[in-house]
C-alpha cells in the first residue's frame, strides 16, 4: 500500500459491485469529458468540513448526516429539494439544542446515485434481470434494455448535481435558513404530532431561548450565523471512473480532492482492504466516511485506519457504524476499544438503517422502534466507554411518503403500498425524522 498514490492508481486493484459497461470506449468519451467539466465543490469548502468534524472528533460538536438512499433523475424537483432542506434544518436545531454544541450539517445529496447491490440479479414471477445500481448506472424499469448500463448517465448525474447543489447554496446563505422560520416550522410539526406532549416542552425552551436573544438585541434577521448556515454534500464513492473524473490538483495546496461532493465515504460492501476503493479513497484529501457492518473485524478496521488516514488528522475519518438494532452491544464496545487502545481520532456515527432492513407486506420497510432502538443503543455504549456518540447518519425525505413503519402515526405494514416512493431503500418521512431527532435530542442531554 505504499505504493504511490494517483487518481487512476484503483485500476490496478481487484473491484466489486461495479457496473459492466458494454462499450468501454462510450465510458472512457464520458469520463474525458467530465474530466474538462466544473468542479462542484471547492477543496477549501471540503477542509472547512474536515474542520468542523475535528471539533466532532475532539467532542465539541455533533454530525447529522442524511438524505435520500438514492437521488433519482425522476424526483428532481425544486420542491422535494426544499422540503428536505426544511425537515433536515428542523432536525439540526432540536439536536443543537439537545447537545448544546454545534451541529454539523451534512446531507446525502447532490451526488447520491450509485447503488450497491446484495444481488447481481433482481426476479419477478419467472423474469430474472440485472439489478439496478442507481440512476447513474442504469434504469429503475424493470425492463431489459433499461437494465443495460449507460455511461451517459454519468454527464445526467452530473448535472443533476449542480443543479441541486445550486439550489441549496440559495437555500443556506438566502434567507430560507433562517432560525426563526426554522422554528415557527418546528412548532407546527409539533402541534400536529400525536405526540405533541412528548416535544412540546423542548419546543417551548427554544422559543424561550429565542425571545430572550431578541430582547437581548440579537435579530436573526440581521445576524449572520442565524440567519444562514453552513451545508455540505455527501454521498457513497462507489463509481469510481466518475469519481477519477473530478478528482483534481487544489491550486492553493497542490493535493488531489475530490470536488463531486464534500464528503465521501465507502460502502460497508467495498470496504476489503486491498480493493480499488480502498485504493482510491486513500489519495482524496477530503474528509471520508467508513460504513461499519457486523462482518468488520476490529483489528480489519485498525489496519483501514492506518491506510485512510495516516497521519491521524481529527476530522478526515467518520466511522459510521450500522449493525443491527439487536448487534449493538455486540460489536461497537470492541471497535470502540480497539480505536481507543490505538489512540486513533475518529468521529463515531450511526446509522441505524441499513442493519434494521425487513420486509413487510411484499415492501422493504425499516421499523421505526428499531431505528430508534440502535440510535439508543448506540449512545449507551459510547456512554460506557467514555466516548463521544459523534453523529448520526440517515435516510430520510422532507415529504409524507409511507416507507417505514411505525412513529407516531403508528404506520402500519398495510399502510406502506400507499405513498412508497424510494428508488432504493425505504427512508423515514418528515415526521418520523424529527421524531427521530427530537429522540436523539433528550439523549444529548442526559
Ligand atoms: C447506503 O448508505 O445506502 C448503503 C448502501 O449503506 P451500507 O454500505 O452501509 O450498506
Ligand atoms: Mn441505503
Amino acid at each position: 500500500m505504499a505504493e504511490k498514490w494517483t487518481p487512476d492508481s484503483w485500476r490496478s486493484k481487484p473491484i466489486v459491485q461495479v457496473p459492466d459497461y458494454p462499450d468501454k470506449e462510450a465510458v472512457a468519451d464520458v469520463e474525458s469529458r467530465l474530466a474538462t467539466y466544473p468542479p462542484l465543490v471547492f477543496a477549501g469548502e471540503a477542509r472547512k468540513l474536515k474542520a468542523q468534524l475535528a471539533d466532532v472528533a475532539e467532542g465539541r460538536g455533533f454530525l447529522l448526516q442524511g438524505g435520500d438512499c438514492a437521488e433519482s433523475f425522476a424526483e428532481h424537483h425544486a420542491d422535494h429539494i426544499r422540503d428536505f432542506f426544511r425537515a433536515f434544518l428542523q432536525m439540526a436545531v432540536a439536536l443543537t439544542y439537545g447537545a448544546q454544541q454545534p451541529v454539523v450539517k451534512v446531507g446525502r445529496i447532490a451526488g447520491q446515485f450509485a447503488k450497491p447491490r446484495s444481488s447481481n440479479i433482481e426476479k419477478k414471477g419467472d423474469i430474472e434481470l440485472p439489478s439496478y445500481r442507481g440512476d447513474i448506472i442504469n434504469g429503475i424499469e424493470f425492463n431489459e434494455e433499461s437494465r443495460i448500463p449507460d455511461p451517459e448517465r454519468q454527464v445526467k448525474a452530473y448535472r443533476q448535481s449542480a443543479a441541486t447543489l445550486n439550489l441549496i447554496r440559495a437555500f443556506a446563505q438566502g434567507g430560507f435558513a433562517n432560525l426563526d422560520h426554522v422554528h415557527q416550522w418546528m412548532l407546527g410539526f409539533v402541534k400536529d404530532s400525536p405526540q405533541a406532549h412528548r416535544y412540546q416542552e423542548m419546543a417551548d425552551r427554544i422559543s424561550d431561548a429565542l425571545s430572550f436573544m431578541r430582547a437581548c438585541g440579537i435579530d436573526p434577521d440581521n445576524t449572520p450565523q442565524l440567519r444562514s448556515t453552513d451545508f455540505f454534500t455527501s454521498h457513497e464513492a462507489l463509481l469510481l471512473g466518475y469519481e477519477e473524473a473530478l478528482t483534481r490538483i487544489d491550486s492553493t495546496t497542490g493535493e488531489c480532492y475530490a470536488t463531486s461532493g464534500h464528503m465521501l465515504w465507502i460502502g460497508d460492501r467495498t470496504r476489503q482492504l486491498e480493493n480499488a476503493h480502498i485504493e482510491f479513497f486513500r489519495g482524496i484529501k477530503n474528509p471520508i466516511g467508513l460504513k461499519c457492518g457486523p462482518s468488520l473485524d476490529p483489528e480489519e478496521l485498525i489496519k483501514l485506519i492506518d491506510v485512510l488516514n495516516p497521519e491521524n488528522e481529527a476530522g478526515r475519518l467518520t466511522l459510521i457504524t450500522r449493525f443491527g438494532h439487536d448487534k449493538v452491544f455486540e460489536h461497537l464496545p470492541a471497535m470502540v476499544r480497539a480505536v481507543e487502545r490505538e489512540g486513533k481520532k475518529v468521529v463515531w456515527s450511526c446509522d441505524p438503517m441499513h442493519g434494521n432492513t425487513i420486509t413487510a407486506n411484499g415492501y422493504k420497510t425499516r421499523p421505526f422502534e428499531r431505528i430508534l432502538h440502535e440510535v439508543e443503543s448506540f449512545f449507551a455504549v459510547h456512554r460506557a466507554e467514555g466516548t463521544h456518540a459523534g453523529g448520526v447518519h440517515i435516510e430520510m425525505t422532507g415529504r409524507n411518503v409511507t416507507e417505514c413503519t411505525g412513529g407516531a402515526r403508528a404506520l402500519s405494514a398495510e399502510q406502506l403500498g400507499d405513498r412508497y416512493h424510494t428508488h432504493c431503500d425505504p427512508r423515514l418521512n418528515a415526521d418520523q425524522a424529527l421524531e427521530l431527532a427530537f429522540t436523539i435530542a433528550e439523549n444529548l442531554r442526559k
